[in-house]
């Protein structure tokens, strides 16, 4: 279990390996209220590397729940002043952020998806500026995530101890039954970086996904694109991880360059709901058709929140030997899932998946074939029969995946 020796080394890794804490700098971490342990864990972790000060913000699905349920659409988009101003100051004042993510999956199934699609659009207005800055690197950030009740039980229906075995899965996927964790993740991380330089040497123009579900669409990369790993540098010059575990390897699709049809390959859960058995039609860029066995509504909630949603932002490669791919566990959580297999992300592409792209404008971006939109959805693609070709300018091939694993 998460608890004791385990939960501070699980802490320690957090703000070392994730966040990269240096001395004198301030933490602010989101949390669920029932998880106080882990919020204090990671409170001492940080304050034993010299934090100056840590501040905790409460998360509490049954709360979010009931302002869904009982609130008005029009009072929920209220996105009080207060709230933008306190995460612009995390940013100001070059404060490190991690949060801890473990939502109900299904939390808020009974809500009609256009509520919940109206209330996510309005939120991501209101913090566009503070999202835009973490993308782009502004401050050090880490989303990790810990057993809860309500998430253990949809993951180990017929568990009879569901928070222990979804303990026991995330364990092993943030490698701390390795001796060392902090080694083992840097050999992990260097391993990741290896296939980032082969990629960054190739300039592939597209990648060409295809599998026996129905996959067969070709993903043009932005110009001047880079291929990024684990590690990444703040704005500040200090690397960090911002996803732990990451077993990715990710750049930008240009905009208007991907044409073709995927299938998802698992279920995607947003904003409390899940999308399922889904397919999207690509032409020059842009979604022009799309179908979902389950969770249509929210689907089309999700690719009509702005011009940007419509569009690619994020191109991801993982094999299928990966230890959370290995576990074939459902996590119905992004973070673990996007790391089970190849993925693509709807929305906002990250400045920093092009070379340079942090001290470039909008429009320069925009040019290069970068997408924008206030929102950032992943979803997965891979099977294990996904190949995946790197093609050049000038047409040469180079299979990148046979049968969902890495031939690099
Ligand atoms: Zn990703
Ligand atoms: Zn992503």
């Amino acid at each position: 279990m998460l608890t004791g020796k385990t939960l501070l080394n699980y802490a320690r890794l957090v703000v070392k390996v994730g966040v990269n804490l240096q001395k004198g700098q301030g933490l602010e971490i989101a949390c669920p209220v029932e998880k106080p342990e882990v919020a204090q864990a990671l409170t001492k972790a940080a304050y034993e590397m010299g934090a100056k000060i840590v501040r905790v913000r409460w998360n509490c699905d049954s709360i979010d729940k009931l302002n869904y349920t009982y609130a008005n659409t029009d009072d929920l988009k209220v996105i009080p002043k207060w709230l933008v101003d306190s995460k612009n100051y995390l940013v100001e004042n070059n404060f490190c952020y991690i949060a801890v993510a473990a939502d109900d999956p299904s939390l808020l199934k009974d809500i009609p998806a256009q509520k919940i699609g109206e209330v996510a659009k309005a939120r991501a207005k209101a913090l566009k500026k503070f999202s835009d800055t973490v993308m782009a690197n502004g401050i050090r950030w880490c989303v990790v995530s810990v057993p809860t009740q309500s998430w253990a039980r949809q993951v180990f229906p017929s568990s009879k101890n569901p928070e222990k075995d979804l303990s026991a899965a995330i364990e092993k996927t943030m490698r701390l039954d390795y001796p060392d964790p902090i080694s083992a993740w840097e050999e992990h991380v260097e391993r990741l970086e290896r296939r980032a330089e082969y990629l960054n040497r190739a300039r592939f123009s597209y990648l060409h996904f295809k599998n026996s579900i129905g996959t067969d669409i070709k993903v043009g990369l932005c110009d001047n694109h880079k291929w990024l790993s684990a590690k990444e540098i703040a704005k500040d010059g200090v690397p960090f991880i911002a996803n732990l575990p990451t077993e990715e390897v990710f750049t930008a699709p240009h905009r208007l360059r991907v044409d073709g049809t995927l299938k998802s390959a698992l279920p995607l859960c947003e904003n409390g709901q899940i999308i399922d058995g889904f397919s999207l039609t690509f032409k020059n860029g842009k979604v022009v058709d799309f179908s979902a066995q389950k969770g249509y509504e929210t689907l089309k909630q999700l690719l009509n929140t702005d011009q940007g949603t419509l569009r690619l932002g994020e191109v991801a490669l993982i094999g299928k030997n990966s230890p959370i791919a290995k576990s074939k566990i459902l996590y119905y959580n992004t973070l673990f899932d996007e790391n089970a297999s190849c993925h693509l992300a709807i929305g906002k592409g990250y400045p920093t998946t092009v070379i340079g792209g942090e001290k470039l404008s909008k429009s320069e971006l925009k040019s290069l074939g970068l997408n924008d939109s206030s929102e950032h959805i992943d979803f997965m693609i891979g099977t294990d029969d996904l190949s995946v070709t790197g093609v050049t300018d000038n047409g040469e091939e180079f299979t990148l995946f046979t049968n969902g694993e890495w031939t690099i």
